[in-house]
């Protein structure tokens, strides 16, 4: 079964309709403001994915572009813009950001109610207590919640297994899923035997960077597989000369697995829904 992550999303989008037009019914207009460093091209494909989102729903998008000169005191100035407006919700600074950027200093800059990415420690806080205080989760742990969820895939007393263990992916959807009661083993680069464990996974959730980290042999018959990766492989048959895939070696492993999601159209359409919802929760909660 294929855990299709573009289709689940539209229904995420559906969901939310109704949200929105409460909120409008009383004068409020959900508004975001990406703030978008210099012109990587993978954060400007994903900042495209985000604003179709929020424009699909009706939330304003708004993108303040700067260069890649900019400070990291500049640029709390312009996170401090953002968290005086009254008008705005919701508040992304899109990574990677230039090296010269301090980026602990800069998530303390966010504040925490527009902090639509899940990003700062009072969120992150939130969520560990339990699934209650999920009220502006990182948006690529929500969104991989609310595919398994969807699928109805099962993850109380499961074994759950986690490659890499960033503070974006990784380490959150731990915490998301214990607080769901599953097992859960965190692996990342010092692991000793990355297969020992990934065997013995009933779910495997894959969030590392590498194509083809994964191989078969390194799966249990009948898991779920949720590959979170996105890498760019060069693709002379493309137009654009590369495609994009996942951490897994999709082709061996979906003939073993019960379900897996595809790279693209698995996790990154729902991480973008996530961030949709988070932007409406953040309007509900800023406007009662
Ligand atoms: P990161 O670079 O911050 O962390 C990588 C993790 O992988 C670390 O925990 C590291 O220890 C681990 N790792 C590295 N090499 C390893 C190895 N050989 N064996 C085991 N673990 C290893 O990564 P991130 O920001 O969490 O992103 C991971 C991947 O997920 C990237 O490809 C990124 O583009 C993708 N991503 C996708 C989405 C989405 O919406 N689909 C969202 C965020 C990140």
């Amino acid at each position: 079964m294929l855990l299709d992550g573009t289709k689940t999303a539209q229904k995420v989008l559906t969901r939310s309709i109704p949200r929105i037009e409460a909120l409008k019914k009383r004068g409020i207009q959900p508004k975001l403001v990406i703030i978008m460093i210099g012109d990587n091209a993978a954060s400007l494909a994903y900042i495209r994915q985000k604003q179709k989102f929020c424009e699909q729903v009706g939330i304003i998008y708004e993108q303040r572009n700067f260069d890649t000169s900019i400070t990291t005191d500049e640029l709390i100035i312009e996170i401090q813009k953002v968290n005086t407006d009254a008008s705005i919700h919701g508040l992304i600074v899109q990574l990677p950001v230039p090296k010269q950027i301090n980026i602990p200093l800069i998530i303390r800059a966010i504040e925490p109610k527009k902090d639509v990415d899940g990003f700062t420690a009072y969120n992150i806080g939130k969520m560990f207590l339990s699934t209650e205080f999920e009220h502006l989760p990182p948006a690529t742990p929500k969104g991989i919640v609310e595919l398994l969820e969807e699928y109805k895939v099962p993850l109380e007393g499961k074994e759950v297994v986690i490659v890499g263990h960033s503070n974006i992916v990784g380490k959150p959807v731990a915490v998301m899923l214990m607080n769901r009661n599953a097992t859960v083993t965190v692996c990342h680069y010092y692991t000793k035997d990355l297969a020992e464990h990934t065997k013995r996974a009933d779910i495997l959730i894959v969030a590392v960077g590498k194509p083809k980290l994964i191989t078969e042999d390194m799966v249990k018959k009948g898991a779920v597989v949720v590959d979170v990766g996105i890498n760019r492989v060069e693709d002379a048959s493309k137009k654009q000369g590369f495609s994009l895939v996942g951490d897994v070696d999709f082709d061996s492993i979906s003939k073993k697995t019960s379900a897996i999601t595809p790279v693209p159209g698995g996790v990154g359409p729902m991480t973008v829904a996530a961030l949709v919802e988070n932007i409406i929760t953040a309007t509900e909660r800023l406007s009662t």
